[in-house]
């Protein structure tokens, strides 16, 4: 299909063809955002983004070629990559810390019967347990096909590996449906966090949820923690898990390893931190 100027984006223009040959000529590369712990204030993993470092256009954000790839039948390869490239660079943490966990994002339209021997593969390669991998999915991917999906959820589930529904809140699906799937985490949308602090409705938004997933036996993380007064009600909320800003931007690989030696949120009982150390 031919997609007109204006479904681009100002900034960048992006092409499926560059975009194929991005992957072969290992333009894209990984940056790693820290989920922490906000009870016990320590790491508890990461979440894998992928960047494009383009020779002429330089790092462009995954919201300016995802949509490209999912278009073009590239998301197969895409993820691939990026599941093998976040499993090979966080091996040697997930091995020695038993707790660490590593995330990787799945589009719509992965969520067939192939991706679930090609996860194995990949976890097996590289020899990460099952249950350090989590894969994060939306809502909205998975209304896509229901019925496929949670076929494929329920497969990946049997082997171990952890599931979390991105961007919770936003998307479709309904109560009776969420039931159904098997999912260990809810991730609360950022559009949910950014304004809690000022914004009654979004604080009780976000409060219905993490009773939801209280009352489920969930996790739940909140993404998108800019400043230290959103992650403080947050922490008082009941509240376990956070992402965002405040805590971290996303990193190469080396600058995470730094950051885990470093940063506030690494202190002596940090599982990651003692990895590195060691290794
Ligand atoms: P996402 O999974 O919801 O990832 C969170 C996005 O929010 C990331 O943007 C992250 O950099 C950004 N973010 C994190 N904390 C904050 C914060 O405190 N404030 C604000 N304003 N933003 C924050 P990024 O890296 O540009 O990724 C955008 C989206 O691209 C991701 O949204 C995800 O849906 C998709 N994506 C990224 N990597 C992959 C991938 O390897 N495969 C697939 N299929 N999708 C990916
Ligand atoms: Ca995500
Ligand atoms: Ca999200």
């Amino acid at each position: 299909a031919e997609s007109s100027p204006r479904d681009q984006p100002a900034r960048v223009r992006i092409f499926d063809y560059e975009l194929e040959e991005a992957i072969s000529r290992n333009e894209l590369q990984l940056y790693y955002q820290p989920k922490v712990n906000l009870a016990t204030q320590t790491i508890s993993g990461v979440e894998a983004l992928v960047r494009w470092n383009h020779p002429e256009k330089g790092m462009i954000n995954p919201d300016d070629f995802i949509h490209i790839a999912e278009e073009n039948a590239l998301i197969l390869p895409l993820t691939l990559w990026t599941l093998n490239a976040a499993l090979r660079q966080s091996a040697f943490i997930c091995n020695r810390h038993k707790n660490f966990l590593v995330a990787v994002n799945l589009s719509a339209g992965i969520l067939d019967k192939d991706i679930v021997d090609l996860v194995m593969g990949a976890v097996h390669t590289w020899d990460v347990p099952p249950h350090q991998l989590v894969l994060e999915v939306t809502e909205n991917a998975i209304m896509e096909q229901p019925e496929t999906c949670l076929r494929t959820l329920n497969q990946l589930r049997s082997h171990n590996i952890i599931l979390s529904i991105d961007d919770f809140g936003t998307g479709y699906s309904s109560f009776s449906y969420l039931k159904r799937l098997p999912v260990q985490e809810l991730k609360i949308d950022q559009s949910f966090v950014k304004d809690m602090i000022h914004n009654v409705d979004d604080a009780h938004i976000v409060q219905a949820m993490l009773y939801l997933g209280r009352t489920f036996g969930l996790k739940v993380i909140a993404e998108g923690i800019e400043d230290w007064d959103t992650l403080d009600r947050l922490a008082t909320m009941g509240c376990d898990h956070g992402q965002g800003y405040y805590i971290a931007r996303p990193m190469p690989f080396e600058e995470l390893l730094e950051w885990i030696e470093t940063s506030g949120w690494a202190d002596t009982d940090t599982p990651a931190k003692r990895a590195y150390s060691q290794g």
